[in-house]
């Protein structure tokens, strides 16, 4: 039987280190990554201060590279674009989707996969408590209604077995 599902507060910012999306040059897997910054300052002592730790990181500098044909790119802008198969960054379309259940069911990357996996499969899940109260801006909180369901889950779990097949062969 598969282990409980606890939600450990994560949300989507979280998974976006690193972004499997189609390279604008040759249509092969390339990769968003975060460039490290130095104004980032873990700030821990409130859950508000640290969403506003999570903001910065979000916005700091992209690496688009390409190991398939040396494509480079650098975002450096202010707007992301959220929403959709999509990286927030450049607005290229994810590696990793794939049609499930009428919808499409999409990640950023292994990390993402996996917490999709462990959410889906799980027969129990766990709130996130911070402070005594439930908090609604999870990642777990905030996933299609049609991924949560019971009745989808044979094939939301088919579905994240393929994207699981384009990770490991591109
Ligand atoms: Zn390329």
């Amino acid at each position: 039987m598969a282990a409980p599902f606890s939600d450990s507060g994560q949300t989507l910012e979280d998974f976006v280190e690193t972004v499997y999306v189609h390279c604008p040059q040759c249509h092969q897997c390339a990769q968003v990554r975060r460039l490290p910054s130095d104004e980032e300052i873990i700030l821990a002592d409130d859950s508000g201060r640290q969403s506003s730790w999570r903001f910065r990181r979000s916005f700091s500098s992209r690496k688009l590279s390409c190991l398939h044909c040396s494509y480079t790119s650098i975002w450096k802008g202010t707007a992301q674009q959220k929403g959709g198969p999509y990286d927030w960054y450049f607005g290229l379309p994810l590696w990793l989707q794939t049609p499930c259940c009428g919808e499409i069911l999409w990640a950023f990357n292994e990390e993402h996969l996996s917490f999709l996996e462990s959410y889906v499969t799980a027969k129990q899940r766990i709130k996130f408590h911070a402070q005594g109260r439930i908090r609604n801006g999870t990642m777990a909180s905030r996933l299609p209604i049609w991924i949560k369901s019971a009745k989808n889950r044979d094939e939301v779990v088919k579905g994240i077995a393929r994207l699981k097949g384009m990770l490991e062969r591109s």
